[in-house]
């Protein structure tokens, strides 16, 4: 029920971390691949994706224009059929929020938000037409918490969660899942100025059951579930994977 020969899966933001991971995962899992993210990132995981004897193909696209998303998007479709949708792109901004100036909160709104609604509307298209698909995103804790000085980020992540459950509503019934993962604290380059700082890095830990940092290998498990015909009758959910942070 994970098997995913002769599906195609795009990632967006697959040179590192979480998302090299999950494309990784998800060509072990049999998928070919698009990666679609910022020039020259993702060569790396291409190779990695093609040393597994995957189909692959890069795409440049900042997803934070919104215009190269419609275009990309556009030719990706006509070109191929997309099976699935894995948006992973994000960045964070830590600011205190009596500072944040407009600039800085669109960039993140940017990237995280309003990037991934288009590209889900311009791949999510076809599958819609088509009667099956699949769309996982990367939320975070912080679709459901809020955070300190980060309030871009937890808006964005918010909105994450809530545009999973309004196209799983509305694009459920055509046979497309719409889900999320909201990983907990997983060591990547995004996370290391927390694990450096020896203070939070302890207090974060105590706080996790686990007793470990999360892995982004942690994180291409649930995709992968997500991604697979064993996640059929899944929809709507924002799949929590924090070695126990939240319970
Ligand atoms: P990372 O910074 O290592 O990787 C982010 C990737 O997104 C990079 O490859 C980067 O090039 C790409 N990217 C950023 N802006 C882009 C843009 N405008 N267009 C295209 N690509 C862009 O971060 P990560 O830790 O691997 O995070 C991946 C996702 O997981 C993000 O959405 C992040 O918010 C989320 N997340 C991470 C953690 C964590 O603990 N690491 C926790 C919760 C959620």
């Amino acid at each position: 029920p994970f098997d995913l020969h002769g599906r195609c899966a795009v990632v967006t933001g697959a040179g590192r971390g979480l998302g090299q991971a999950v494309a990784i995962g998800l060509a072990q899992a049999g998928a070919d691949l698009v990666l679609l993210g910022r020039p020259g990132s993702q060569d790396t995981t291409r190779d990695q994706v093609a040393d597994l004897g995957r189909d692959v193909e890069v795409v440049d696209l900042d997803v934070s224009d919104h215009d190269a998303v419609e275009r990309v998007g556009a030719r990706l479709v006509a070109d191929r059929q997309v099976d699935v949708l894995v948006n992973n792109a994000g960045i964070i901004d830590r600011e205190d929020s009596v500072a944040v100036d407009r600039d800085a909160w669109h960039k993140v709104l940017d990237v995280n938000l309003t990037g991934l609604f288009f590209l889900c509307q311009q791949l999510g298209r076809p599958m819609t037409e088509r009667g099956h698909g699949k769309i996982v995103s990367i939320a975070s804790l912080l679709s459901f918490q809020g955070g300190i000085r980060v309030a871009s980020y937890a808006a964005s992540k918010h909105g994450v969660a809530g545009i999973t459950k309004a196209l799983a509503n509305e694009w459920g019934p055509l046979g497309v899942q719409v889900n999320a993962i909201a990983p907990g604290y997983i060591a990547t380059d995004n996370t290391t100025a927390l694990r450096e700082d020896p203070e939070r890095s302890r207090s974060i830990l105590e706080r996790i059951p686990a007793g470990r940092w999360g892995t982004a290998s942690d994180i291409a498990g649930a995709a992968v579930f997500l991604s697979s015909p064993a996640a059929d009758y899944v929809n709507g959910h924002v799949l929590v994977v924090d070695g126990g942070w939240m319970a």
